[in-house]
């Protein structure tokens, strides 16, 4: 008897077949910014599916290594990767996804929109990249910091220029070190001092407790000044160059040695993101350079990085959630069960169908936020930082928890084989369950969302943006607009009540759900504004996320029928 060996689906081309994401660039860019960006697209996407596959796997395969010391004793602290991280490395920085929306280029075609297509470039880059989304999400941050008028020109000059570069030879990423051991999401326990020194720069002394892309240039370190006192809002953002080739410090040191009070004790040995270096970091009178003046509270100033990191957050959990689905279809087109290919089973087709309807709901969100922060960042437009200032974590929170719920039903699509490890499928899961815990936990975030509809009434637009959308959903369809019109009455009714008295432990204990209820109205909203646009996917995905996610109905029978226009 001949052994059954399980044909495998050939890779997907990722912007081809993904219908949403060239309907959400169209209506976004208009065909002739969506026809300027498709040279870009469709270049990544055939590297993501050729070289970058393999890639992707032997970074996966190849975890980095910390080299403490070299052979005659000398500290050397050297985190070696594999030759895939530097694939993805070079790749991120061929295809601009860091840079695409600062190149002047980018900025001329598409305005604000420059950080749709960066979006795009995400969604495609992310889900097999090994994790180096990550750096890259760290790296736009530093660039967006570096951006700001309160930075020093010749900092900025030194450093931008790598961030942004295009030229795998010349282009950097960032770390960015906030976490101590005693607090991440308490940052006012923060213990790493800064003291200014002669010359203007200053040196940090302190622990670091999560540094990832470890490998990178540089970092963006969260310092409390010397004398500033205590909390959170005292805490000033410097840079650190990791390495002594960047340190003024480093007198007669090799390059790629550490600079002088750059310490890694070890890599952190992690559950998922496995390709990427997370290293634990001691600070000694490292060198640093303030992003602003450190007299004033700088932590508004790192607020910039961490909204570009959150925004990241939400495309890598859309991006995941959109390849495990085509993947997870892809395998349910081959794999034969009950005498039929398993894609044509109702109960599957349900299953696929549903989540599919999450990773339009996702996307959507994803997509919404990355187009607000072009909207801040290019005409500092004030509706869009409104509206930003409680999107961005409402994008990341739900989204997060979307993409781990999603990664569990890929694997498990996969059946025994979801669960071999070399099948590459069991890292989707893994991967996903960083994405709510990393920048901002769901509880933190969610407490984040109520300080802003509290302090910074940001309730206002978002409540605007649902009664909006309610309307342009009565002519797709009565019941969704009603729905939604609901959804909208009691949110603003909940608002007003937290509002009256945002510290009671009830209004506490309640911030996840009304975040959570907010994401789903506004996530309902999106997609129905791209369906009033005329798009048939997000019309159908809009009327099933309602009763999903608003309703709480079954929408199995529906998911079923209509994969394909899901799909
Ligand atoms: C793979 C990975 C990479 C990372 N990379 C980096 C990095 O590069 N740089 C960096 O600075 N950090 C990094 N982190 C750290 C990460 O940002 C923190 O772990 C995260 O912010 C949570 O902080 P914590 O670990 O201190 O957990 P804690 O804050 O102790 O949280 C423990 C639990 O308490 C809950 N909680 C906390 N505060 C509250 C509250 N006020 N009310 C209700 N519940 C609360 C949380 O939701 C959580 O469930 C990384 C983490 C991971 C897993």
């Amino acid at each position: 008897m001949s052994r059954f060996v399980q044909p495998v689906p050939p890779p997907i081309d990722p912007y081809a077949a993904d219908g949403l994401l060239r309907s959400w660039l169209e209506r976004h860019l208009g065909p002739a910014g969506h026809a300027a960006a498709k040279g870009r697209l469709a270049d990544l996407a055939a590297d993501v599916a050729g070289p970058l596959r393999a890639a992707h796997a032997d970074a996966e395969a190849h975890p980095p290594t910390l080299v403490r010391y070299d052979p005659w004793g000398a500290r050397v602290d050297r985190i070696d990767t594999s030759a895939g991280w530097q694939e993805q490395r070079a790749a991120a920085a061929r295809h601009a996804v860091v840079a695409l929306p600062y190149l002047p280029d980018a900025r001329g075609t598409w305005g604000a929109a420059a950080r749709v297509v960066q979006h795009a470039l995400l969604h495609l880059y992310g889900p097999e990249s090994a994790t180096f989304s990550c750096p890259v999400a760290m790296a736009d941050g530093a660039a967006a910091l570096l951006s700001m008028p309160e930075v020093d020109n010749g900092v900025r000059d030194a450093w931008l220029p790598r961030l942004i570069s295009t030229d795998p030879a010349v282009a950097i990423t960032s770390g960015q070190w906030m976490t101590e051991s005693q607090g991440g999401s308490d940052l006012g326990r923060s213990s790493t001092i800064g003291r200014p020194a002669v010359d203007g720069s200053w040196r940090l002394t302190g622990e670091k407790w999560f540094c990832s892309a470890a490998d990178a240039a540089m970092a963006v370190a969260l310092a409390r000044p010397e004398g500033s006192g205590r909390g959170s809002r005292v805490l000033a953002p410097f840079l650190v160059p990791r390495y002594a080739d960047d340190s003024p410090l480093a007198h007669g040191l090799a390059p790629g040695a550490p600079a002088p009070g750059v310490t890694v004790h070890r890599l952190k040995d992690k559950l998922g993101t496995r390709a990427l270096p997370t290293a634990e970091i001691g600070l000694h009178d490292a060198y640093a350079v303030p992003l602003g003046d450190p007299a004033v509270p700088g932590l508004v100033r790192a607020m910039t990085l961490v909204v570009v990191t959150r925004v990241h957050n939400a495309a890598a959990a859309a991006g995941g959630m959109r390849r495990g689905l085509a993947y997870a279809r892809a395998y349910a087109d081959v794999r034969h069960v009950a005498g039929g290919a398993l894609s044509s089973s109702p109960l599957h087709r349900a299953t696929l169908g549903t989540l599919a309807v999450d990773a339009a709901g996702a996307f959507a969100l994803a997509g919404h936020a990355f187009a607000l922060l072009g909207r801040v960042e290019v005409g500092a437009d004030p509706e869009a930082a409104a509206e930003l200032r409680i999107v961005a974590p409402l994008a990341k929170l739900a989204t997060g928890r979307l993409a781990v719920s999603s990664a569990s039903e890929y694997v498990e699509s996969f059946g025994g084989a979801g669960y071999v490890e070399d099948t590459g499928v069991p890292r989707l899961l893994r991967d996903a369950q960083v994405l709510p815990i990393w920048e901002g936990t769901t509880n933190v975030l969610s407490l984040d969302v109520l300080r802003a509809l509290t302090r910074e009434d940001a309730g206002s637009p978002l409540l605007a943006r649902l009664a909006a959308a309610a309307d342009l959903a009565r002519p797709l369809s009565p019941v969704l607009a009603d729905t939604l019109a609901g959804a909208a009455a009691q949110l603003g009714d909940t608002i007003t009540s937290v509002t009256a008295d945002p510290s009671s432990p009830t209004v506490l204990a309640g911030a996840r759900g009304l975040a959570l209820r907010l994401a789903y109205a506004l996530t309902t909203a999106l997609l129905v504004e791209h369906a009033a646009w005329g798009d048939e996917q997000a019309a159908l995905a809009a009327r099933l996320w309602a009763r999903r996610w608003l309703r709480h109905e079954e929408i199995a029978e529906d998911a079923h029928h209509h994969l394909d226009l899901l799909f």
